[in-house]
């Protein structure tokens, strides 16, 4: 019994991510299309399963490329208190006041966008089909991170306060069990970012000013809500998952008062602006004789590699779980 007991709670914690779970960031970047203005709409709208699909690569490149990991958050609160002043938001300052690597070992997202940016610009400019799409898919899942509070926070799992899960509590169960009944998407139209790189620290800020309700809603509730109704029990790939039970996702959301609803809705709206903002920055190019291109057989394998790469360490995981 104590060893199946233990089973269920190792494999429980296989399907941790420290990003946007994989759904909620298919669903930012599939929804951010319909936000765009007509020249765009053609291409990303024939488009819209590949700018979907490959939403998830940076986080799938996380276990073959070391530099991936610190693209994905910041600590923030390493800097001091909000609105952490002593941090300078120029990357060259910042280098010069803290150093590169310990900016490297605390997260870089609001830069990293800033950086992928400037490559889809690129890729507009060149009508380069498939650097449009990888750029585009890239560019929403960083941006989507910068949204999720836990990314600009060190207790980013809870792990400080005992409350580890919290972070897929957040940002994967509770879109996968809410998202597609009772979350909203309908948001007006992509509108021109003046700034773009105070456009994403301001996202970046407010991540982390609701960091604190995110932890702190989640620990009055776990002291409310009656122990055993707290976690269920799931079949999955043909293993015993351990998570958090329909009630308690529902309490939680009900106390964020629509937080991760608004989240995502604040990440689509930022993701299609910022589409946009690069194709206007680009020149506004006529993308129609790219619509129907297709991926290299190059990129082609380079998926290939990528998901057999993932596959091979998630499948790992679970191995060693066992
Ligand atoms: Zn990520």
């Amino acid at each position: 019994m104590k060893k199946f007991i233990l089973f269920i709670f190792l494999t429980g914690l296989v399907s941790q991510c420290y990003c946007w779970g994989f759904y909620a960031h298919k669903t930012i970047n599939y929804h951010s299309v319909f936000l765009l203005p007509p020249q765009m709409l053609l291409f990303y709208k024939e488009n819209i399963a590949l700018v979907a699909e490959h939403a998830t690569d940076a986080d799938k490149r996380r276990y073959a490329v070391a530099d991936e990991a610190p693209r994905h958050f910041i600590d923030i609160d390493h800097y001091g208190h909000y609105p952490f002043n002593e941090l300078p938001h120029k990357w060259n300052d910042a280098v010069e006041k803290f150093s590169e690597d310990s900016l490297l070992s605390y997260g870089i997202v609001p830069w990293h966008v800033q950086i992928v940016y400037k490559r889809l610009i690129k890729a507009f400019q060149e009508k380069n089909f498939s650097s449009i799409i990888k750029n585009s898919a890239d560019l929403g899942h960083y941006i989507a991170d910068a949204h999720v509070p836990l990314h600009t926070s060190q207790n980013h799992d809870g792990q400080l306060t005992n409350q580890k899960g919290i972070h897929a509590f957040w940002e994967s169960r509770i879109p996968e069990l809410l998202a597609d009944k009772k979350f909203d998407f309908f948001i007006g139209k992509a509108e021109y970012i003046q700034d773009p790189g105070a456009f994403i620290w301001e996202r970046v800020l407010e991540s982390a000013k609701a960091a604190d309700s995110v932890l702190s809603f989640e620990k009055k509730l776990s002291l409310q809500f009656p122990g055993d109704k707290k976690y269920s029990f799931e079949k999955r790939n043909n293993s015993l998952i351990r998570q958090y039970s329909s009630g308690y996702t529902i309490a939680y959301d009900k106390m964020l008062n629509g937080m991760v609803e608004r989240r995502m809705r604040q990440s689509i709206f930022a993701v299609a602006s910022f589409w946009y903002t690069a194709w206007v920055n680009a020149g506004q190019p006529d993308l129609s004789a790219i619509v129907n291109k297709s991926f290299s057989a190059n990129d082609l394998n380079e998926f290939e590699k990528l998901n057999n790469d993932w596959k091979n360490v998630e499948g790992k995981k679970e191995s060693d779980h066992e």
